[in-house]
């Protein structure tokens, strides 16, 4: 009796010091590899060289130190032009939205970050920033990285516009996006990813319009158009376009860096031709999904990312 009390005391000790190993190898590697993934803003996001410097509207020292805007460890803003700001949200993938003030004052948010909490902050950001104005928002597709932070947007009594396709597509396939996000993250180091992106709402837009109709919204004389070019890294991947500032938010359909990223849900062959139809519109900037690029040749770049990857 009493050496199966010791063989069973001998047995927990060593799975306490072997789980508790594990768990502490867990947390370091995962210390490690968050910063790894999320790296600097050079390495992850919007890099300084790579910004645009622009004059047309009036400002903007994109290159120096003032434009990047921490508000968390994974989040930043970076100026693109005055009262523009593309946000970078790395949870841990680089992935971009962005902040518009109108003449009106009142701001447009296209996409958001991954998250509630992180959409919360920079909510807060453009309040201390800007003041209190009128927002609206548009999610330019039903991927995580399209609307994951449209809980707060709906709480705080923010319309949300997308397209009918985006709706249907978040309700049929919403669940497998978070299945493969979670595959993903598997391994320890994603830990603190993975528990969270298990359970992010994913909130549907408020507003739907026809995604062939695509949407043109009005802030007294100016236009901000949604536009829908074919299919694209997704179906119903919309772009957003301000004509007065000549920027083009580009999303997922532009590829910002050198490579392709996840195509599983990518219509390859109609995707070329649909990018075509974004060489009518007239950008200075050009505002990719994911990537450090910003500039006008984002269009001709993905062109060739394309062509790379279906030869
Ligand atoms: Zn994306």
């Amino acid at each position: 009796m009493k050496n199966t009390k010791t063989i069973a005391f001998t047995a927990l000790t060593f799975y306490l010091i072997l789980h508790c190993s594990w768990l502490r190898g867990c947390k370091d590697h995962q210390t490690d590899q968050a910063s790894q993934i999320t790296g600097s803003p050079d390495q992850a996001g919007i890099s300084p060289e790579n910004m645009v410097e622009t004059n047309s509207t009036g400002t903007a020292d994109a290159t120096g130190s003032n434009s990047q805007i921490r508000i968390d460890q994974d989040l930043y803003l970076s100026q693109i032009q005055d009262g523009a700001y593309v946000i970078t949200h790395s949870f841990p993938w680089a992935a971009h939205s962005l902040l518009v003030q109108m003449k009106d004052q009142s701001l447009v948010l296209v996409d958001t970050p991954y998250t509630p909490e992180a959409t919360r902050q920079v909510l807060e950001w453009s309040k201390d920033h800007f003041g209190v104005h009128p927002i609206i928002a548009i999610n330019t597709g039903y991927h995580h990285d399209n609307l994951g932070g449209n809980r707060t947007l709906i709480d705080q009594g923010i319309p949300v516009y997308g397209s009918d396709l985006t709706i249907k597509l978040l309700k049929q396939k919403g669940d497998d996006i978070r299945r493969q996000t979670l595959d993903a993250l598997q391994e320890c180091q994603y830990q603190r990813f993975h528990d969270r992106h298990k359970s992010i709402p994913y909130d549907p837009p408020t507003h739907s319009f026809p995604l062939q109709e695509g949407l043109d919204l009005s802030f007294q004389d100016e236009t901000v158009q949604v536009y829908f070019p074919g299919p694209t890294h997704a179906p119903d991947n919309v772009v957003v376009y301000f004509p007065t500032r000549k920027i083009l938010f580009g999303g997922c359909m532009i590829i910002g860096w050198d490579g392709m990223g996840n195509t599983t849900d990518a219509d390859l062959e109609a995707w070329p031709k649909s990018i075509q139809n974004l060489m009518q519109f007239d950008a200075d900037i050009i505002v990719p999904g994911h990537g450090p690029r910003l500039d006008a040749n984002l269009r001709q770049h993905t062109l060739n990312m394309l062509a790379q990857h279906t030869k």
